[in-house]
């Protein structure tokens, strides 16, 4: 459960409560997670934040490299306070230009989401090619269309009825959905309102 009130205490700091914008925003962030298996897009799939751990120093100063930070996907599962939509094909092909042109390589620093670097299990640097290639976007359609769909997906360890942060281990899912939807987005197509993006939508989950 999300409380009705909370502190936030990263960038950009403030209190949200229910009926404010950025409590929708932070609930979609979450059933992102909790529904659809979307992993955050504000750290890489090492668990490196972009805004806090890619530090660079110059002779005079040391201060955060925020680049990274502002060229990853501006999507609900970056900063749920900022946008509300969920990345998609494009957003990563732009990212991942970043990247290579920054760092020589996409791969050791593109975010859990997206990319065949998804760790084995948390604590590992071990990577499990083949599962969940796709932005947050595709990741949605195929969960929603998946056939045997094969994810990994951070498991709660203790009860939800426990308050505050749970942790949670990565477990492999078989997803099989087979919801048909009447129309095929193909890599081209950009999400801008819909039942399962953006805020102010109401969404009935039935679990099993
Ligand atoms: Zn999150």
């Amino acid at each position: 459960m999300m409380s009705k009130k909370f502190l936030r205490l990263t960038p950009p700091r403030g209190i949200s409560e229910m009926d404010d914008v950025r409590w929708g925003r932070t609930l979609a962030h979450e059933l992102g997670h909790y529904v659809f298996w979307l992993g955050d897009e504000y750290m890489d799939w090492r668990g490196n934040s972009y805004y806090w751990d890619y530090i660079t120093c110059d002779d005079f100063a040391c201060y955060p490299e925020r680049d990274v930070y502002y060229a990853a996907p501006d999507s609900v599962m970056k900063n749920d306070w900022v946008w509300s939509e969920l990345s998609t094909p494009k957003d990563y092909e732009e990212f991942h230009k970043y990247l290579n042109n920054t760092y020589g390589d996409w791969k050791p620093y593109t975010t859990d989401q997206w990319g065949n670097t998804t760790r084995t299990n948390e604590n590992s640097d071990e990577v499990d090619p083949g599962i969940w290639h796709s932005s947050a976007w595709e990741t949605v359609y195929k969960i929603l269309t998946g056939d045997n769909l094969k994810i990994k997906a951070c498991i709660p360890q203790k009860d939800f009825n426990v308050k505050g942060s749970i942790p949670c281990s990565m477990k492999t899912l078989v997803l099989e959905n087979k919801i048909y939807l009447d129309f095929t987005p193909t890599s081209e197509f950009t999400p801008k309102t819909g039942p399962y993006t953006g805020v102010s939508y109401f969404m009935e989950v039935i679990w099993g």
